[in-house]
């Protein structure tokens, strides 16, 4: 079996490989946190992009399962990502050990679009879709464009990243089931104080369908461009089976987009957003 194989996907070219895992350890109740070494990628990575991993489920489905980078460390050459317990695959990925193999696939996919004269942008997260924004906040920092960002959760346990975040400089606000501050109308609220407070170059979501209905209204009202990254079930992760498509408006039309490669990253006012 070949340890790497190279894949011209667009203009792109990606590696399917063995990657070291630097750490693999349970950060909470139900989620886990895991490095690899990134040194042998063939290309950069972006906030927003995605691996498809064999997560050593062995015989109980050979599907891989895709997981949105978390945190891109370029100097030391490693990849971090946060993933959820849910089901065989992510527990199957809990018992790799640090210094074990991964078999990875990537980076695929579109990543988010940060203008270079942006200075104010707006985070909007729920659950596990932290884990596809931070990256986002990273290069955020990294640019010196400061970031506010809304984290909902069930409880406070799964509201991950949050101090993560504030080190990279960003005003975070926490909305829990636990606490009764997670509703649509709370969340509207707080961003309706944010951007009466600041100018909002641009605002991104992911994690709730719910959440990006009310981001959809707000910036379409506001006229202030947004993006959302998506999640679907995928099959092959490079455009070819088609199961992970969802609808989008483009000249009034709809179309039909993978979210594999013309994804996970879409302009939020073209998604066609399921109730
Ligand atoms: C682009 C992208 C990025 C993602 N990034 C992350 C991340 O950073 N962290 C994280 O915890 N999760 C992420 N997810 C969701 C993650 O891929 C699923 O939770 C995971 O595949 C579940 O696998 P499982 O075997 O544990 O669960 P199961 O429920 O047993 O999975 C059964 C099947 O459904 C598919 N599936 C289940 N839920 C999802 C889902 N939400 N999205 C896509 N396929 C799903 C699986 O691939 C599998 O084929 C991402 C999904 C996508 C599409």
């Amino acid at each position: 079996m070949f340890l790497e194989d190279l894949f011209l996907l667009g203009v792109r070219v990606v590696k399917d490989q063995e990657v070291k895992i630097l750490s693999n350890i349970q950060v909470s109740e139900r989620y886990w946190h895991m490095v690899v070494d990134a040194s042998g990628l063939a290309s950069d990575v972006e906030p927003g992009q995605f691996f498809y991993i064999d997560c050593g489920q062995e015989n109980e489905s050979f599907l891989r399962r895709p997981f949105s980078v978390y945190r891109i460390n370029q100097d030391d050459q490693t990849l971090e990502f946060l993933y959820l317990t849910k089901g065989l695959g992510t527990q199957a990925l809990t018992k790799l050990k640090q210094g074990e193999t991964v078999r990875s696939f990537g980076p695929l996919g579109q990543g988010f679009s940060l203008q270079e004269d942006a200075q104010k942008i707006l985070l909007l997260a729920r659950g596990v879709g932290i884990a596809t924004l931070a990256a986002l906040a990273q290069e955020a920092s990294k640019k010196g464009v400061q970031c506010a960002a809304i984290l909902s959760a069930r409880s406070h346990n799964d509201l991950l990243a949050a101090e993560m975040l504030q080190g990279f400089g960003a005003e975070v606000h926490k909305v829990t089931e636990e606490d009764g501050t997670s509703d649509v109308e709370n969340v509207r609220d707080i961003i309706e104080d944010i951007t009466a407070r600041h100018n909002i170059d641009a605002a991104y979501t992911c994690g709730s369908r719910r959440l990006s209905r009310l981001l959809q209204d707000i910036t379409s009202k506001k006229d202030i461009p947004a993006e959302i990254a998506l999640e679907e079930h995928m099959g092959c992760a490079m455009g070819v089976c088609y199961a992970c498509v969802c609808d989008v408006v483009e000249d009034d039309e709809i179309r039909t987009v993978r979210v594999c490669l013309e994804g996970p990253v879409f302009p939020l006012q073209k998604v066609m957003m399921q109730p």
